[in-house]
């Protein structure tokens, strides 16, 4: 029986994306990526150009698009704060009228699609660590709200299509990730301190560095959202996948500061609105489910994330927006 698929990846030129359509082009399938370039640029893809099973479209996935595929991976969404909340109209129209299109597609094709949502629908969470059964703390009119109410949305548009029209959904809920093919000018924690760290500049620490995130390295979600879609079960999720070994913002710093050997000090700024104090996922239904659990710890992966920002030439890259990095 032939398993080679064509599967639509949305998003795919960002840093998850870009992985898991190598990781599929691997594996010999026909992948499509789908993206607007927002907070990407091509030469993050570049060597993906050179599989003859590659396809690029330029699309923005709030407009109509009409193909025919196997799976659909709907990734397409800025995920740093600084992005997100550029256009924060923009951010709510990608998840919410861009899960409409990409579901539409799954309708037509009775293609399967899954739905990269994300810890932020748990908000600034009162329990440690978090299960998919938290129903979450967002506050809906907060400047992270465009993200995190986009993505609830979105969930409740994946199980609706699933409910009235049978779509056959996949929904994880990914907690920070990280790795090689980050946009230098993403604007998140682990590539802004390794730069500054690389640099010898100040590394700047939001609030008191106290809050904790728990880090992922790319390829191991990536896998995780691969056997996500492809388990026989037609476990739908929610899932949470990520790492959960929690680390202060202010460990995580001072780790970067020893794996680079910078000379770089910490400086302290403001904390901004809504900031989650914790986040560490539970990933028991992952390892049931899946039977996966991250295998890359975080001195590891940022190890390899380090020495591919140490190649990159900057003058190659232009920020997204004007939301700078402080
Ligand atoms: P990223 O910003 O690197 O990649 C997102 C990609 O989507 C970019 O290539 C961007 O150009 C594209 N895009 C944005 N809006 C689009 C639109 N309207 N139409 C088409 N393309 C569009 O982010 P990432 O870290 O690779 O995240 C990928 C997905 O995973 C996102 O949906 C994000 O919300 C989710 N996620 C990521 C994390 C994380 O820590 N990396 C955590 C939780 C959830
Ligand atoms: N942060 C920081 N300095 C930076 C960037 C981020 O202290 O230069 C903090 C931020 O306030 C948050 C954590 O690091 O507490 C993770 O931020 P990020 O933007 O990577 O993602 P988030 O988990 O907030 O969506």
């Amino acid at each position: 029986m032939n398993t080679l698929k064509r599967i639509l990846v949305t998003g795919g030129a960002g840093l998850i994306g870009s992985h898991l359509c190598g990781q599929l082009l691997d594996k010999g399938h026909d992948v499509i990526c789908m993206d607007n370039f927002f907070t990407s640029q091509k030469r993050d893809i570049a060597k993906l150009l050179d599989y003859h099973n590659f396809e690029l479209i330029r699309h923005d996935i709030t407009q109509p698009a009409r193909l025919e595929v196997d799976e659909i991976y709907n990734l397409a969404c800025p995920a740093s704060p600084v992005h997100y909340q550029f256009n924060p109209v923009q951010t709510l129209q990608t998840s919410i009228a861009g899960a409409m299109n990409m579901l539409g597609i799954a309708k037509r094709t009775r293609a399967k699609i899954l739905q990269a949502s994300t810890s932020e629908v748990y908000g600034d969470p009162d329990i440690s660590p978090q299960p998919e059964s938290y129903r979450g703390r967002v506050n809906p009119i907060g400047p992270r709200a465009c993200y995190d109410e986009g993505k609830r949305c979105a969930e409740t548009l994946f199980f609706d299509y699933h409910r009235m029209h049978g779509v056959d959904i996949r929904v994880v809920r990914i907690f920070n990730t990280y790795g090689p093919g980050q946009h230098p000018y993403d604007g998140r924690v682990v590539s802004n301190f390794i730069l500054q760290a690389l640099n010898n500049e100040d590394i700047t620490i939001y609030g008191d560095g106290s809050q904790t995130r728990s880090f992922c390295y790319v390829d191991d979600l990536v896998e995780a959202m691969i056997r996500m879609m492809n388990n026989t079960e037609n476990f739908t999720g929610p899932v949470n996948l990520g790492n959960p070994d929690e680390f202060t913002i202010k460990q995580l710093a001072e780790i970067i500061i020893e794996l680079t050997g910078s000379s770089s000090k910490l400086v302290y700024g403001p904390l901004p609105a809504d900031d989650p104090t914790q986040r560490r996922p539970d990933i028991s239904l992952a390892k049931e489910k899946l039977q996966w659990q991250p295998a890359t710890n975080l001195r590891e992966g940022l190890t390899k994330t380090i020495e591919y920002f140490k190649g990159l030439n900057l003058d190659h890259y232009s920020r997204p927006t004007l939301n700078q990095v402080q």
